[in-house]
Parts: structure tokens; sequence; C-alpha cells
């Protein structure tokens, strides 16, 4: 059987969110319209938004339905006015979303630098953006989100979270964050690919990237993606009455790298000395790029990912590990293990004995890129 360690890169839809997408196809209904077949399309969605909405502690009103974390991304730092800072470790829909973005650095942990957050705040004309991740995909880091937020809106900036990583798999309060806009997507904890969520504080008068159309209170114009939103909704309450399961991966994730470590000693933990997911490891292994090791594990029945998963035909190393002061080499020699919902300790042990025959055995490199599928 074939072990599925890719959690970060999309979870397999949980059944019950994959049977509620169904039963959404077979129903007819724009949720426009004002017919029982509309007010019915109309609950299904506002239900999925409640539970949505639970799970990240915020407000169901606040919540605008994506078509995914990219675009929830797109909208938050597209839709406000003013200069942008993001950290040096963000997803690339966040790095990409707009030419004029400054970074901030994190250190070797991949910990966003807070002094020198506050000293890029002094010195730049305001108000702005600060856009930092929660969890990192190829680490699992996780940033210190209330902080970041207290000292942007000591300097009057706007802050957005991109919790998709987190969301799901952590407990996250969009309330106790304090942040403005938080991006989710649900496929990343058991839900269908192409649907998400950006979360807008009140108040906040956020340029809609989409025009057109009344949906979602103005704030995105299109019909409703109802199957996906429904299913996302069902995943949502699955993945908030599993977190105290997701937290329970970490000694299992720790066995884990405890057993690699133990077996090849050259092997690297990168970012896990401080606070990070639960579910992530990101594995470095000198003598091998990250394209062997995926390549060589896929021949032996283990999915792992080589970094991010999310942009295809990136060749260079990984801009993570590039910043968090990895040499190009190193930055290139990482797989990224994640574990999910339907992980189990069978699923580990085989990971784990793939990995040591992988490490000990004579793989050559066949290419010298990266492969970022
Ligand atoms: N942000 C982070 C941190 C991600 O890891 C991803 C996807 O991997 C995204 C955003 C993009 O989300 P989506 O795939 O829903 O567009």
């Amino acid at each position: 059987m074939d072990i599925y360690l890719d959690h970060n890169a999309t979870t397999p839809v949980r059944p019950e969110a994959a049977a509620a997408v169904a039963e959404a196809l077979a129903q007819n209904g724009n949720a426009s319209s004002v017919h029982r077949h509309g007010r019915l399309a109309r609950r299904t969605i506002d239900d999925a938004r409640e539970s949505v909405a639970a799970l990240v502690d915020a407000p169901a009103a606040n919540l605008v339905f994506t078509s995914g974390g990219t675009e929830a991304n797109n909208q938050a730092l597209r839709g406000v006015p003013g200069a942008l800072l993001v950290s040096a470790v963000e997803h690339d829909s966040v790095l990409g979303a707009r030419d004029d973005a400054n970074t901030v650095a994190v250190d070797g942990d991949g910990v966003l630098d807070l002094a020198r957050l506050g000293e890029e705040l002094a010195r730049r004309d305001g108000p702005g953006l600060v856009s930092v991740m929660l969890a990192n995909n190829e680490t699992g880091v996780l940033q210190p989100g209330v902080e970041i937020a207290a000292i942007a809106h000591e300097h009057d900036w706007l802050v957005h979270c991109d919790a998709v990583q987190a969301a799901g798999k952590i407990e996250v309060s969009f309330r106790d964050l304090g942040v403005d806009l938080m991006s989710v997507s649900a496929h990343k904890l058991g839900g269908p690919q192409g649907v998400g969520a950006l979360v807008v504080r009140d108040g906040l008068d956020l340029a809609p990237l989409m025009r057109g159309g009344g949906q979602e209170r103005r704030r995105r114009a299109g019909t409703e993606n109802r199957a996906g939103i429904t299913g996302f909704g069902v995943a949502a309450a699955m993945a908030r009455q599993g977190l105290d399961a997701m937290q329970g991966l970490a000694s299992l994730r720790d066995e884990m790298e405890a057993r690699i470590l133990a077996a090849v000693p050259e092997a690297v933990l990168h970012g896990a000395g401080v606070e990070r997911m639960p579910n992530t490891s990101c594995i470095g292994l000198p003598s091998k790029t990250a394209e062997t090791q995926v390549i060589a594990l896929d021949l032996a029945g283990v999915a792992v990912s080589a970094g991010s998963a999310c942009s295809s035909g990136k060749v260079t190393p990984s801009h993570v590990l590039r910043a968090m002061g990895l040499d190009d080499n190193a930055a290139q020699n990482a797989i990224r293990v994640s574990l999910g919902w339907n992980s189990s300790a069978e699923d580990v042990d085989r990971f784990v004995d793939a990995w040591t025959a992988m490490a000990n055995g004579s793989a050559k490199d066949e290419s010298p890129r990266r492969s970022v599928a």
C-alpha cells in the first residue's frame, strides 16, 4: 500500500466532506435566487460559513469565500492601499501577489525577527500592510502572530495572516491573533481543492478583486462554489473535532525524527528547535538532492515533497531554507514530510524504513535540480 505523507501539499479529502460535495452537486439552485432552491443553496453556504468561522474563531459574517488560499492572499494584499512588508519565508502566493513587496528577515530557525520588523515599520512611510504566515508550509515553523500584529498596529499598519497551513492542524483564533485579515484553504484540512476563505475584520475597507456581482456582501463577485463550500464546511467541522488527535501526531513525528537521526547522523532537521506544527518535518540529507530523495521514496511507495508543492517548475533552492541562512546546496537537499488526519504509526514505520534504505543506498543524483511539484 502506498504511504502518503504530503499533507501540507494537499490532504486526502475526508470521506464525509466528499459525500457532502456529492450531495450538494446533486442539488440545484443558485444562492442568489429567491425561490426555495436558491434559499436552500444559501442555507448550505451559510452553514458552511458558520463551520469554517468556528474553526478559526472568527465571526461568520466576516468570512468571504474564495477559490482557495492563493486568491485569499491576493485579495488581502491587493485589496488595501499603501506599502507592503512580508516575511522572507512566505508562500509564493504572498511573495508574488504584488511587485512592491519588501521582505523582513527571519532568524536561523525561520522565525520573523521582531526587532527588524519594528525597525522596518519605523523607517517606512505608512500606513501599509504587514503579511506574515502563521505556520510555514515547508518547515512547519510557527510565527509569533500576536506579537507581529501588536507591533504592526503600534505603527498603524494593517496585518494579514496566511493561516492556510495552520488552520485545522493547530488551534487558530482570528480574535486572539488580533489581525485584520486571515487566509484559509479547504484542501489543507480535508476539504476539496479550489475553495478557501478570507476573514476580514469589521469595518475594513477592502477593494474587491472580483467585481461585477453582489455575492459575498459585494466582497467577492461570482456565483458561489456551493459544492466546494459545503465540503469545506464539513471538513472544517471535522478538523475542529480532530485538533487533539492532530496534536498527538507530534509524538509520532518526534519519534520518526529521532529514528532518522539515529540511523543517519548527518541528517539535519530544519526548524526543529522552535515551536512548529505537530505534523511537519523538514529533513536535510547532505549527500542527495531533494529531487533524488523524493524519486527514490516514490519508487518505494512513499509520497513526500521537495519543499513547497504549490508552484511547479521551479528549480531554485528553497527560498525558505535560504532565508534561514542555509547555502544553496543545503537548501536543495531537504525534503518535507507532512502527516495528517489519516496518518498512522505504520505509515511512519514504512517511511523510516524507506528513508533509511534511500539514505544508505547508492541512489545517485541524476539531476542537480530541486523539483518543486
Ligand atoms: N499559503 C500557504 C502557506 C500554502 O502552503 C498554500 C498552498 O500550499 C497556499 C497559501 C495556497 O493555497 P491554495 O493551494 O488553496 O491556493
